[in-house]
């Protein structure tokens, strides 16, 4: 039992988190135990009971450069210095400034106007209303349906629910108050000119009443940690611009090196219409995400009714998140992120491929930062967590997924590690 340097003790902690502290798709009271975390540096977390664990899931994808980097501290304090935030109407600010310009400058080709909003759902909202938007001052009145393929993951707010796959179950819950979206069978791993052609043809038969195609380039994250062939994507830029029908991707996971491109979308070449970003971009230290659109998206915004863009949180460009994305892209300019994300690559495949054919695997997948084992049944999700902080590993599985995506500063050995504590989660469920 420890005591903290506030004097409280862990169980009295734990005992208020459980009675007062909602926790993601829990109930209330809770009803598991969490983790009681009490710092974090590089890639460690260390838990209030004293126990050190590599963090094999870089908090969400979104901790690249670990914890605790002192480019990364020295910008959020530099910055609070100065102005922790102020109001983006009527007002603006270098920090906002700087990391517009260097996203336009970073993204694939034409996409060039930035809303600056603050959780990647809330992005997804935005890039939505951008593509509805659009179309009705294009005349498209009768576009007001996305389409989408299975298996997606774009968040939890509304608009973005209904692209998703069901979440932890819980979708029935809002039939009748969200609008039904148009759904595309999973895309499969390898290149089939059977599936591309049936994409091309629900495109087409619903061309009539759809404003944009939303996707998660390469890989599908939440909704079951599945790759697909980047062929895909051609064929959905191609049937797209074919129509008049806009193309958004959703970059909140893969962006950023993750996948060993920069953006996924490069394993492709195409460039969407509106773009979102989020996770990574403050390298995990704050909650900050974009979604950026094309000149041609704009300008159709403008022109239509009300003049702008309907929306304006009251974080919108907050200064401290954007110095710190500045500092977290300065950070990945300045270092081979592309060998760092290899050396975890070649890591996970060596630690990861003796899994296939273990009891209970139904199959290994490794794609740049990411490692997959998927199992072929549910994870008892307690049992695996504890097996692999037991492995000295933070892993968070679910459904039948036993995952990684470790922070790129990850050693070899870092690497190792969370393949063992991987194997020893597998080899409790
Ligand atoms: N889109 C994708 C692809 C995501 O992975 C996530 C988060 O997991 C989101 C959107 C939602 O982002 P946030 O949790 O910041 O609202």
């Amino acid at each position: 039992e420890r005591t903290l340097a506030s004097g409280r003790d862990e169980r009295t902690l734990l005992g208020l988190d459980r009675a007062h502290v909602w926790h993601p798709y829990g109930p209330m009271p809770g009803r598991s135990e969490p983790y009681l975390v009490e710092s974090a540096e590089g890639v460690r977390l260390k838990l209030a009971d004293g126990r050190e664990l590599v963090d094999g899931m870089s908090s969400w994808w979104a901790a690249i450069h670990g914890y605790r980097h002192p480019v990364l501290d020295g910008a959020l304090a530099e910055q609070a210095g100065r102005m922790s935030h102020v109001m983006f109407g009527g007002l603006t600010h270098e920090p906002a400034i700087e990391l517009a310009t260097t996203l336009v400058d970073l993204a694939p080709d034409g996409l060039e106007h930035v809303f600056l909003a603050d959780s990647g759902s809330v992005s997804v909202e935005v890039a939505i209303k951008m593509a509805l938007q659009a179309q009705l001052a294009r005349g498209h009145a009768g576009r007001r349906r996305l389409l989408t393929w299975r298996g997606g993951y774009h968040g939890d707010t509304f608009h973005p629910m209904t692209v998703c796959d069901p979440v932890g179950g819980m979708h029935s819950l809002w039939t009748g108050v969200l609008p039904v979206q148009v759904f595309a069978d999973l895309p499969p791993a390898e290149f089939d000119p059977v599936y591309a052609d049936s994409l091309r043809a629900l495109v087409a038969e619903h061309a009539h009443e759809v404003a944009a195609v939303i996707v998660e380039p390469v890989v599908q994250g939440a909704g079951g940690m599945r790759f697909h062939h980047p062929e895909y994507l051609r064929v959905l830029r191609e049937v797209t611009e074919a129509y008049g029908i806009l193309l958004i991707f959703d970059e909140i996971a893969t962006g950023f090196g993750r996948t060993g491109e920069f953006f996924a979308a490069e394993h492709a070449g195409v460039s969407p219409d509106i773009m979102c970003v989020g996770k990574a971009l403050t390298g995990g230290y704050l909650t900050l995400a974009a979604a950026l659109c094309t000149r041609a998206v704009a300008e159709s915004i403008s022109a239509g009714e009300g003049g702008g863009l309907a929306h304006g949180p009251t974080f919108m460009g907050n200064p401290l998140a954007c110095a710190v994305a500045n500092a977290s892209l300065g950070l990945l300019r300045d270092t081979n992120w592309r060998s760092l994300v290899r050396v975890i690559e070649s890591g996970l495949r060596d630690g990861l491929e003796p899994l296939r054919g273990a009891p209970g695997v139904a199959d290994v997948r490794v794609l740049g930062a990411i490692g997959v084992v998927q199992l072929d049944h549910p994870v008892d999700m307690p049992k695996a967590t504890a097996a692999a902080v037991d492995a000295g590993v933070w892993l968070r599985p679910f459904r039948d997924l036993i995952y990684t995506m470790p922070p790129y500063v990850a050693s070899a050995d870092d690497v190792a590690r969370i393949a063992a504590g991987i194997a020893a989660a597998v080899a409790v469920t």
